[in-house]
């Protein structure tokens, strides 16, 4: 047995508790994993209150990442104790996930944790960490150069948005974070923010086109915020999709691809292949400056993730939330 969080569903409904969880529960794989840390992300506090479709199978452990330490392994790559971090591949959705303090998957979907960072650390970081870096490498790979111009980051208070800001600034690049929480401007500004909007003026139905301001943008919000981030990107800039936190809709016209030649460039952690994943990790590595991660982490035990898989949601939680497992 071991503790974790547990989602069932049947005809009592749908419930998340944390509770003392059966061996039984584990998943196929190579290796098993003590897991020391693990996070919330947006995707997790979705699958923990039930109010998207993430998860696909039941019971199922949530918890789309974690770190730890290996303790029994037939992957020639893993052996016991090493420390191992995972990201996504549908852990946590349909294969039992992190947010437990045992784990067992696939060893291919494992990298080993950068001598960079800490357990904790790397966890910080997280899903929303290395996707805001994957959104920042496709920045790269079509060309923005941070003399082009200011790049617009939304939910800049979120954990995608907070770890893209920091990672811009410290690139040289003008960041702008569009939030809906003015009152957290300073902590934007101490990532590395120039400057800050209102996230109103992009949260309504929109012109197909308007002003051209943005070099580049990195979106986690979606719906009518991406089309009016869209409208507003200037000639040849790159807006690189990666969230939903406004909606999955996308109510836009094609003037900014046909008339400005925009990119609109998508970006997925989950089933990202493994090369690309050693290429973000080693970036973040490289250009994170990690003493800012303290700045935007609140760390809970693993206890406390059901509630604060609410707050996350209702976007009363700033930055990242890093999970004690064994506590
Ligand atoms: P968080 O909850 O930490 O951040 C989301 C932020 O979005 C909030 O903090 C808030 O920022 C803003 N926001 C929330 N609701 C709205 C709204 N109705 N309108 C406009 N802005 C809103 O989530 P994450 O950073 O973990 O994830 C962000 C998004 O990216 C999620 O949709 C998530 O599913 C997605 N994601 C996708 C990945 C991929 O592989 N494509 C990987 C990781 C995340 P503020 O208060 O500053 O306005």
């Amino acid at each position: 047995m071991f503790k974790g969080i547990l989602i069932e569903k049947d005809d009592a409904g749908y419930r998340a508790t944390y509770t003392d969880i059966d061996d039984a529960v584990l998943g196929d794989g190579d290796v098993t994993v003590r897991v020391e840390w693990s996070t919330l992300n947006y995707k997790d506090g979705l699958a923990i209150t039930g109010k998207g479709p993430v998860v696909r199978r039941f019971p199922m452990v949530p918890g789309i990442d974690m770190v730890g330490t290996v303790e029994s392994s037939t992957h020639p790559d893993y052996p016991v104790g090493d420390a191992v971090v995972l990201n996504g591949w549908g852990v946590g959705e349909v294969h039992p996930g992190g947010l437990a303090q045992r784990i067992r998957l696939k060893g291919d979907w494992l990298v080993p944790l950068p001598t960079a960072f800490s357990a904790r650390q790397a966890m910080a970081i997280g899903t929303a960490g290395y996707t805001a870096m994957l959104c920042v490498l496709a920045l790269e790979r079509h060309g923005v150069k941070p003399d082009d111009g200011e790049i617009l980051v939304t939910g800049a208070n979120g954990g995608v948005g907070s770890v893209a800001v920091a990672i811009l600034a410290r690139l040289g690049y003008t960041v702008i974070a569009s939030t809906g929480r003015p009152q957290e401007s300073d902590y934007l500004k101490r990532l590395g923010a120039a400057g800050i909007v209102d996230r109103a003026q992009f949260s309504e139905p929109g012109r197909p086109l308007g002003k051209e301001r943005w070099a580049g943008a990195v979106d986690t919000v979606g719906s009518h915020t991406l089309a009016n981030v869209c409208a507003t990107t200037r000639y040849r800039g790159v807006v690189t999709a990666c969230g939903l936190a406004q909606g999955m809709d996308l109510p836009a016209s094609v003037a900014p691809f046909i008339l400005r030649g925009v990119t609109l460039a998508g970006i997925d952690s989950v089933m990202c292949p493994r090369e690309d994943r050693l290429v973000a990790w080693q970036r973040l590595a490289r250009d994170l400056d990690v003493s800012l991660l303290d700045l935007m982490v609140t760390e809970i035990g693993l206890g406390e993730a059901i509630e604060t898989a609410s707050a996350l949601l209702e976007g009363r939680v700033r930055g990242r939330v890093v999970v004690d497992v064994n506590r």
